[in-house]
C-alpha cells in the first residue's frame, strides 16, 4: 500500500477532530469521577455533561432535556422503535423504507421474532433516483400504525427524504415519527423546532469527527418514551448506564464544530464532491450517478461503473492509499448488490460496480485530483480483462451473466 492515505469513507467512519480529541483527553486522566456521586469531585464531570447536551442540542434545534446519551446511533434506533411499540401495545404496524440502514432494516424485518408479537411492517419502494413517492407513504398510514421510521439522508447514495413533510403528516394521523439523522446531522441544517413533527431522531458520533461508541437519541418533549436499557437513574430514568463521560465531551465539541463548519461542508466540501463526480462522469464510459442529483447530502457521492467489479475497483484504489466503499458485498460472500442499489432498481451489471466516495472537511482538491488521475485507467484495466465488457462492447460473445470472480 502507499504511505499516502487519501480517506473518502467518511459515511463509514469520521477521523476525530484534533479539537476534539484535546477535549477529551482530561476525562481519561484526572477527571474520572462519576457524574453521579455527591461530591464536588464527580460533579464537575457532571457538569461538563451538560455543557454538551447544550451544545448538541444546539446544533439541531432542541433543548437538552430532549437530550438522551445512548452508546451508538443502532442504540438509539432500537431505543426509538421499540419504545413506540411499547408506548402503543396494541398497535402493530410498522412504516419504514426499503433503503434504511440495517440499524433500521435489520430490527424491522425481525421484530416478530424479537417481540413475541405478530407485527405487519410496510417497507416503502424509491424511485430510480432513490426518492420515496409520499402519496403511497400517506396511504400506507393506518389506524394500526404504532411508528415511522424513515432516514433523514441515506449513507450510500446521499439521498436527502423530505422528513419534515411526512413527519406532519404522520403527527396529523397521531402517529410516532422517528428518523435515523446520523447522515445529515453536521452536514445539513436541521431545527427541531421548525420540523417540529419529529418525535425521535438518531444521531452518531462517529459520523460527525467524535469518537466511536456515542450516540444521541432526540426525543421530543411529552413523547411517550420506553428506556431501552434499563438500570440506574441516569439520564433521568430514561437510559441506564454510567455516562461515556470522554465521549458525550467529545460530542458536545464535535457538535459545535460542525455547527460552525457547516457552511464550509455546503459550499468547499459539495464543490470537491461535485468536481470528483462530474470528472468521473466525464472520463470513464458507461458510467452513472446513483441517487438523486440535488435532493442530496454535500458530501457523498456514488458511482457505478458498468461491468466491472466494486470490490476489484477498491483493491486497486488501496493500492495508492485511496479509501472509498463499494455497493456490492461480495466479501461477504454474496453476489448480491447493496440493498439500496436493488431497491433503486440499478441494472446489476451497474449495480455491482459502484463506487461511494463521501468527503469530509478534511479533504483538499488534490485529494480529488489524485482520483481523476488514477481511477480511469484502474477501470479500463479492469474491462480489458472483463469477459463481460468484452461480450457487451467489443462484439465478442456475451452473456447476461455476473462473470465475477468472487
Ligand atoms: C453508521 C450509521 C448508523 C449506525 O451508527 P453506529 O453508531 O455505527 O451504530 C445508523 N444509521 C446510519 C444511516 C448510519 O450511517
Amino acid at each position: 500500500m502507499s504511505d499516502k492515505v487519501v480517506y473518502m469513507d467518511n459515511n463509514a467512519t469520521t477521523r476525530v477532530a484534533p479539537e476534539v480529541l484535546e477535549v477529551m483527553l482530561p476525562y481519561f486522566s484526572d477527571l474520572y469521577g462519576n457524574p453521579s456521586s455527591m461530591h464536588t469531585f464527580g460533579g464537575q464531570v457532571e457538569i461538563a455533561i451538560s455543557e454538551a447536551r447544550e451544545k448538541i442540542a444546539n446544533l439541531i434545534g432542541a433543548s437538552s432535556d430532549e437530550i438522551i446519551f445512548t452508546s451508538c446511533g443502532t442504540e438509539s434506533d432500537s431505543t426509538a422503535i421499540f419504545s413506540a411499540l411499547q408506548a402503543y401495545p396494541e398497535k402493530r404496524h410498522i412504516v419504514t423504507t426499503r433503503v434504511e440502514h440495517p440499524a433500521v432494516k435489520n430490527l424491522c424485518e425481525n421484530i416478530d421474532k424479537i417481540t413475541g408479537h405478530k407485527h405487519k411492517v410496510t417497507s416503502l419502494p424509491v424511485d430510480r433516483e432513490g426518492m420515496l413517492d409520499l402519496q403511497r407513504y400517506e396511504e400506507s398510514l393506518t389506524d394500526d400504525t404504532a411508528i415511522v421510521s424513515v432516514m433523514w439522508a441515506n449513507n450510500e447514495t446521499g439521498v436527502v427524504f423530505p422528513v419534515a413533510e411526512m413527519a406532519a403528516i404522520a403527527k396529523s394521523r397521531g402517529i410516532l415519527f422517528h428518523t435515523d439523522a446520523v447522515q445529515a446531522v453536521g452536514k445539513i441544517p436541521i431545527d427541531l423546532n421548525v420540523t417540529s413533527s419529529v418525535d425521535f431522531l438518531s444521531i452518531s458520533g462517529h459520523k460527525l469527527h467524535a469518537s466511536k461508541g456515542i450516540g444521541v437519541l432526540y426525543v421530543r418533549r411529552g413523547t411517550p418514551y420506553a428506556p431501552f436499557l434499563i438500570g440506574g437513574h441516569q439520564e433521568h430514568g430514561r437510559r441506564g448506564g454510567t455516562e461515556n463521560v470522554a465521549s458525550i465531551v467529545g460530542l458536545g465539541k464535535a457538535c459545535e464544530l460542525a455547527g460552525e463548519r457547516m457552511e464550509e461542508e455546503n459550499t468547499r466540501v459539495k464543490a470537491l464532491r461535485d468536481k470528483l463526480e462530474k470528472g468521473l462522469l466525464d472520463s470513464i464510459s458507461h458510467s452513472m450517478l446513483n441517487g438523486h442529483k440535488t435532493e442530496r447530502i454535500p458530501n457523498t457521492t456514488s458511482v457505478s461503473f458498468e461491468s466491472v467489479e466494486g470490490e476489484a475497483i477498491l483493491l486497486h484504489l488501496d493500492r495508492f492509499g485511496i479509501c472509498a466503499s463499494s455497493g456490492s458485498a461480495c466479501t461477504s460472500g454474496s453476489l448480491e448488490p447493496s440493498h439500496v442499489l436493488r431497491a433503486m432498481g440499478v441494472p446489476f451489471t451497474a449495480a455491482h460496480g459502484s463506487i461511494r466516495f463521501s468527503l469530509s472537511v478534511y479533504n483538499v482538491e488534490e485529494e480529488v485530483d489524485y482520483i481523476l488521475e488514477k481511477l480511469p485507467s484502474i477501470i479500463q484495466n479492469l474491462r480489458d480483462l472483463s469477459p463481460f465488457w468484452k461480450g457487451n462492447h467489443s462484439g465478442a460473445v456475451g452473456s447476461s451473466q455476473c462473470k465475477c470472480s468472487c
